[in-house]
């Protein structure tokens, strides 16, 4: 249905008639002062008419006095609010004066007369919002929020920015301040005559080596927990030395560790991007394993030993785990098109969106939906060596054709996409460019780095770890 001038004239005109015709014999019908009573029950309804139409247009006025009345008694009433608040300012003063002593080079304050909250934007607040909860009046925060606005886009400010807000001992309003995500420092101060003035300064983004060291009494996980070393760390250490320790087998009571991981952080001190292992030395096995992160010339990041070489590993036989196979390799009569034919990988039952790691180190050469497969992902290994993923409901949008993948790392989830009866997994490893049955061991032999590419690890090496000696020129020493 339109409000077309068509169809105003189709439904108005035949009402206009009746209304014309009906008119004169109601009008016959009513005594005088019948119609006196009408005229006056007309006047009466148009009146109305106004009136409403006057309130509906004074609502959104009156909603925004009735609003900011509310918002001031707020500000007013709760003085246990203003105590707590207070009680902040003086637990983070003392906190940050110490923590940030170059921010104080940003105005002109002694450092011990400062009192600083720390306040962070909530969801859909405005900066001039997170200002008045922080009682500051409404023309400081307009004057900030001017100042501010010619060094940054106010509107652009994320949920959870943190501002960090600075009071004098009158607990007058001096400034703030704030990080971006990128370690840009920006800052609005008042000057000497009350004018306030904004600052950015390029922040630096460093990267800080952390050692940590512990001995396993239970597990590596936990022990990796009680050292302090952050879980995508200790993940990082499970993955460097996959295939070589069974981390639930291999590791005896009293082993000591140590790890060195590089942080990346703002000269704050607030961590930025992702942490990466660079060094572990782990003891099993009646000896210890020293693994160093190293990324060859080619861009390809691996872990290597003292030597230089990558450990050898084998492919996964079972990337889901021990689950049911529902198909195995070789020849089978195929559930749709019914008849015998050979089948290329193993099939594994799993449910929809099942997490599939990758089978082994490798790049992957083919991502997309490829016939039957449904979306499929191919991964090559060595020359001689790739495995196939098919039937995934997703991929994980981190790859892409070209990606760098480590064992375990997750490349999609299972699905039943393509010729498939249910969700699960179709497994291929393919050996010179032939499938072959995946449940049987494939071992990628290790990968050792010689001329430039060795030297350049040794240099890495020494500085990662100080204690890196060159195990070769040892051994010519001794000789
Ligand atoms: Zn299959």
């Amino acid at each position: 249905m339109k409000l077309s001038p068509r169809f105003f004239k189709k439904w108005f005109s035949p009402l206009r008639r009746l209304y014309l015709f009906l008119k004169p014999a109601y009008w016959r019908l009513r005594t005088p002062s019948q119609k006196k009573f009408d005229i006056h029950l007309q006047y009466i309804f148009i009146g109305c008419c106004i009136g409403v139409l006057f309130v509906a247009s004074i609502i959104p006025a009156a909603n925004k006095l009735i609003y900011y009345s509310i918002e001031k008694k707020d500000t007013s009433v709760p003085s246990n609010k203003k105590e707590s608040v207070s009680l902040i300012q003086e637990e983070t003063s003392s906190q940050n004066l110490e923590k940030k002593p170059e921010k104080q080079l940003l105005f002109n304050i002694e450092p011990g007369k400062i009192k600083t909250i720390s306040l962070a934007l909530t969801k859909g607040e405005t900066l001039s919002g997170l200002l008045k909860r922080a009682d500051i009046s409404m023309k400081e925060a307009l004057q900030v929020s001017k100042a501010l606005e010619l060094v940054l886009d106010i509107r652009k400010l994320r949920p959870e920015q943190v501002f960090e807000l600075y009071f004098s001992e009158d607990n007058s309003f001096y400034g703030l301040s704030l990080e971006l995500r990128h370690g840009d420092l920006i800052s609005v101060f008042k000057d000497v005559n009350g004018v306030f003035i904004p600052q950015a300064k390029e922040g630096k983004i460093v990267s800080e080596m952390v050692q940590v060291n512990g001995t396993i009494n239970t597990s590596f996980a936990q022990a990796a927990d009680d050292a302090g070393l952050p879980k995508a760390i200790s993940l990082q250490v499970i993955r460097a030395l996959d295939g070589e320790i069974d981390f639930r087998t291999d590791l005896k009571k009293g082993a000591p560790f140590s790890v060195i991981y590089e942080k990346k952080i703002t000269e704050t001190g607030r961590e930025v991007g992702k942490s990466i292992l660079q060094f572990v030395s782990l003891a099993a096995n009646n000896k210890t394993y020293n693994r160093y992160y190293f990324v060859d010339a080619a861009g390809n990041p691996g872990f290597y030993n003292e030597y230089g070489e990558s450990a050898p590993k084998t492919l996964m036989k079972r990337p889901l785990g021990r689950g049911r196979i529902s198909s195995p390799f070789g020849i089978r009569r195929h559930p749709i098109l019914k008849y015998q034919i050979h089948h290329s990988g193993t099939d594994f039952p799993a449910p929809l969106g099942t997490p599939i790691p990758a089978g082994g180190d490798g790049i992957i050469v083919q991502k997309g939906w490829n016939g039957a497969y449904g979306k499929y992902i191919k991964i090559k290994h060595t020359k001689t060596y790739s495995t196939a993923y098919g039937h995934m409901s997703r991929f994980n949008d981190d790859f892409h054709v070209g990606s760098f993948v480590k064992r375990g790392e997750i490349i999609g989830y299972v699905g039943s996409t393509g010729r498939s009866t249910g969700p699960h997994l179709h497994y291929e490893v393919i050996k010179n460019g032939k499938q072959v049955n995946p449940l049987k061991t494939y071992t990628i032999p290790k990968r050792s780095l010689k001329g430039t590419a060795l030297t350049e690890f040794k240099e890495h090496a020494l500085q990662i770890n100080p204690d890196y000696q060159d195990p070769l020129l040892e051994i010519s020493h001794t000789r």
